[in-house]
């Protein structure tokens, strides 16, 4: 027999335990799964946790992005700025719209959308301005504000990795997703900081788009279940409008709930790991370790790294795999997938350098 088990650090593991299995358990027996009053209370407590108005509850963070899309009024031959350099459904949640995405650089030293681009973007068919917290690490919105609203353009958050995150605003620090643009969406994807298996949220502070975002994610029903089943009457809903199915179901909102309630102590085991990593990095020549800005405390959902110059990233990646620690390369670029080839190709060098040579660390301990 083997004495040794293998060493295996992933790159990431949901802090879930026992609360998690009771409350998708609760859910289970309670003989209602979908739509009800798991969802309302994971929205309250959500609503309460960012400082918005209004949390909404939805399958994930795409059709999140889909509907925060639809509601500013992006349509088929508009164009929306956002960043190449994220995940792809970022991009993609523009094509469910018809909407072409309009790419600018990012910044290197936060992986964000570099605000001294945005301005050059703007055209008479531009309807709102994307950007997203990369890896958890809040954009520099007051930058990204000052000339949305210049223009007048509505500005919404892709906060898919950034539940708990902070950023300094007038005076204080506020969590993503008060929100500080009309809109910001979530991901629970396993992935991300806060997971419901899959999942998705949407805070604002404006009642007619949370209202619009309740319709479309059930069918663009009328009444929704919570209504018809708690009335004395017999009630018949309308379908006024073409919706889609984007529901959460309770059992993975009560799992949220819980997540909800661990979130400050995996967020301070996260910034002590990431301290960790800082001084122990800081002292290789040539890697570049990621900074926070004066105006942002990130809950580092990722930890990426910029290997030395002539170092092979594949080597070094291959090499921590050979001692159990996986790693990933960094965020991809979406210009560079066959959706968004285009003839004259794109000028994004940041977002090309940071593809290929960042390296994401371990953001999870044993
Ligand atoms: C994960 C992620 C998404 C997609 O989230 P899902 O919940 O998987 O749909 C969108 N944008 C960014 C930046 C992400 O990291």
């Amino acid at each position: 027999m083997t004495t040794t088990a293998k060493r295996h650090i992933p790159l990431t593991k949901p802090v879930m335990g026992q609360a998690e299995a009771e409350a998708a358990q609760r859910v289970i027996l309670s003989g209602w799964i979908t739509q009800g009053p798991e969802v309302a209370a994971f929205e309250q407590e959500f609503a309460a946790y960012t400082g918005a108005a209004y949390a909404v509850a939805v399958s994930n963070c795409t059709t999140a992005l889909h509907l925060a899309l639809l509601a500013v009024g992006v349509g088929p031959g508009d164009e929306v700025i956002t960043v190449s350099h994220s995940y792809i459904a970022t991009a993609n949640s523009v094509r469910y719209c018809g909407a072409e995405p309009v790419f600018v650089d990012i910044d290197p030293a936060t992986h964000n959308m570099d605000p001294a681009f945005i301005e050059a973007a703007i055209t008479s068919r531009t309807k709102a301005i994307l950007t997203v917290h990369q890896m958890g690490m809040p954009a520099d919105l007051e930058r990204i504000l000052a000339i949305a609203n210049a223009y007048q353009l509505p500005v919404i958050e892709d906060a898919a990795c950034a539940i708990g995150s902070e950023i300094w605003w007038g005076e204080r620090w506020e969590r993503i997703g008060k929100p500080h643009g009309v809109i910001a969406c979530f991901s629970f994807h396993p992935r991300k900081v806060l997971s419901t298996g899959d999942g998705g949220m949407l805070t604002t502070n404006n009642p007619e788009y949370a209202e619009q975002f309740r319709l479309l994610r059930q069918h663009g029903m009328s009444v929704n279940d919570r209504v018809r089943h708690l009335a004395n009457q017999v009630i018949f809903e309308e379908y006024n409008v073409v919706g889609y199915n984007y529901r959460m179901t309770d059992i993975q909102a009560a799992v949220g709930r819980e997540q909800l309630r661990r979130l400050p102590e995996i967020i301070a085991v996260r910034r002590r790991l990431a301290d960790q990593y800082a001084s122990l990095l800081r002292s290789i020549p040539g890697v570049g370790i990621p900074v926070e800005p004066p105006y942002a405390r990130t809950n580092w959902q990722s930890y990426p790294i910029y290997l030395p110059e002539g170092c092979d990233q594949r080597t070094v990646m291959q090499y921590m795999l050979d001692h159990g620690i996986a790693t990933r390369r960094g965020i991809m670029c979406a210009h560079r997938e066959k959706p968004y080839w285009r003839r004259e190709g794109y000028h994004l060098p940041q977002s090309e350098y940071a593809r290929i040579v960042a390296s994401c660390c371990p953001s999870t301990r044993r």
